[in-house]
């Protein structure tokens, strides 16, 4: 190719890739476009419901196939809105109070757009140093909720699961858990743990150490006498206890494990404290929360999801680890080509303690409502919370439902147990009345089993759910009994 021909060539390419970057009158287009889709989204929101039956299920997203040339930003959102915003559970709604509800701040969503519009690299403090001060500032400021010393560090990850990860890899190296002494290793836990804690163990390469299972109190928390007991059972017969993994509010029924003892009891025996704080963490705001969740600061690693508690779109997650040296050992690395940025002195980067590289610049989305709002309409929405879910309890008992206990945090068990009824029978019931919650379409509920018995859960964590969802969620249920 001569340079002419060679010219002309590159001129046709980046005229055929002009489209990849929007001047002002487009841009202005298209962001008009999508603001008027998600005003409408936040418009419609309170009525839209919690979940939405389609019987497509978003298939018409299939009518759009990614072809040589495009289609048009109506027709896109078009797409979005109808195939993949509605179908399904609205977990931005008021009404989602299933699972662990997640939260979708606007302030966030704002963050995120600058985040991407700049694609700030927030990896290596060398490229983005302002970006890696922010994420350390706002573990710094999660370090402090907790009570974790200087030394703590952390990183703000995708979710509680990866989060959980980083903990797990990190307690391996820290205690020398490896090769032949895996098999000899404990965990203690309980059957209430998340399950991403056994996937987290197999990840970690640990799929053979042993799990034991502490046995829970009535209240489904870990019982600290029989963990005691669990760990010097496994001495004497020649085992190696190495992790206590403690929950602060399980999935299931938002119980907080007795932290203080558990905490002196792992200390004494040289284990590894691990809080999943994923749900329960950020009601460390909360006066109730602190009290709970005493013992905590005690722990070696912890985890909090700040898209449950912090009401942060899906995608943050937090792990701390008491002692930053130990999070660095496991996630050290080199790579020739980073010789540049690697010499730079600064902050500790996200990539030297996280097994990511590059990332989504995660900080701004949690630092732009925080610093804008200031802490304390979180402290306010967390207390609502806790106590709507008490009044939940109460008003649900006196629709004559059976419920569990007093809930640690702001999740409420209950079923429908009428008198006479076998288990086999009363599971059905409830199993009925979670299916025509669901397809009645309000609020969105769950279920889970506890101990042989089908339960329905309530869990009020979305800062839109207020009394009034509350009150719905009563009337759904009134009207779907048996
Ligand atoms: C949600 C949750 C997890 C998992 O976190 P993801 O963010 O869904 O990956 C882990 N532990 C507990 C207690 C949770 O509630």
């Amino acid at each position: 190719m001569t340079k002419r021909t060679l010219i002309a060539h590159l001129r046709r390419l980046e005229r055929a890739a002009r489209p990849l970057e929007p001047r002002a009158a487009e841009r202005r287009r298209l962001r008009n476009a999508v603001i008027a889709s998600t005003e409408q989204f936040l418009e419609r929101l309170d009525d839209v419901g919690a979940y939405v039956e389609t019987a497509d299920k978003g298939l018409g997203l299939l009518d759009a196939p990614i072809r040589d040339t495009g289609i048009s930003i109506a027709q896109a959102l078009a797409h979005v809105e109808h195939d993949v915003v509605r179908p399904g559970g609205q977990p931005a709604a008021p009404g989602y109070l299933a699972y662990i509800p997640g939260g979708g701040l606007y302030h966030s969503a704002l963050g995120d757009y600058i985040a991407a519009v700049t694609n700030k690299y927030a990896g290596i403090f060398f490229a983005g140093p302002g970006a890696v001060r922010m994420e350390n500032l706002l573990l710094r400021w999660v370090a402090d909720l907790v009570g974790y010393p200087a030394s703590a560090g952390g990183n703000i990850a995708s979710g509680g699961s990866i989060a959980n990860l980083i903990a797990v890899a990190t307690a391996r190296d820290a205690h020398g858990i490896s090769g032949a002494s895996t098999a000899s290793a404990v965990v203690y836990l309980t059957t209430q743990a998340h399950h991403c804690i056994e996937k987290a163990l197999r990840l970690a390469g640990l799929g053979d150490v042993r799990l034991r299972h502490v046995a829970l109190d009535a209240r489904y928390r870990m019982d600290p006498e029989a963990l005691a007991g669990a760990i010097a059972d496994d001495r004497a017969q020649g085992l190696r206890p190495w992790m206590v993994i403690a929950a602060a509010g399980t999935t299931d029924t938002g119980a907080v494990d007795p932290l203080e003892a558990i905490g002196d009891i792992a200390r004494r025996e040289g284990c590894w404290f691990h809080v999943d704080a994923a749900y329960g963490g950020f009601f460390l705001l909360t006066e109730h929360g602190r009290a709970i969740m005493r013992g905590i600061e005690r722990s070696d690693s912890v985890v909090l999801d700040p898209h449950k508690t912090l009401f942060l779109p899906y995608g943050s997650g937090i792990v701390l680890v008491r002692d930053a040296a130990q999070l660095e050992t496991t996630h050290r690395y080199m790579g020739h080509y980073m010789q540049d940025a690697l010499r730079e002195p600064g902050d500790v980067s996200p990539a030297e303690v996280s097994p990511e590289l590059t990332k989504h610049f995660r900080a701004l989305r949690m630092w732009l409502p925080l610093v804008l709002l200031g802490t304390r309409p979180f402290a306010a929405a967390l207390d609502e919370k806790l106590l709507l879910a008490r009044y939940f309890r109460a008003e649900v008992q006196r629709l004559g439902f059976e419920v569990g206990p007093e809930p640690d945090l702001s999740v409420v068990t209950y079923r429908w147990a009428p008198p006479g009824a076998t288990l086999d029978e009363a599971n059905a019931l409830n199993q009925a009345i979670v299916e025509r919650v669901k397809h009645d379409g309000r609020v969105f509920l769950s279920s889970t089993m506890l101990d042989g018995r089908f339960t329905l859960r309530l869990v009020a964590v979305s800062f839109r759910t207020h009394r009034r969802t509350i009150d719905l969620a009563l009337d759904v249920l009134s009207s779907s009994l048996p």
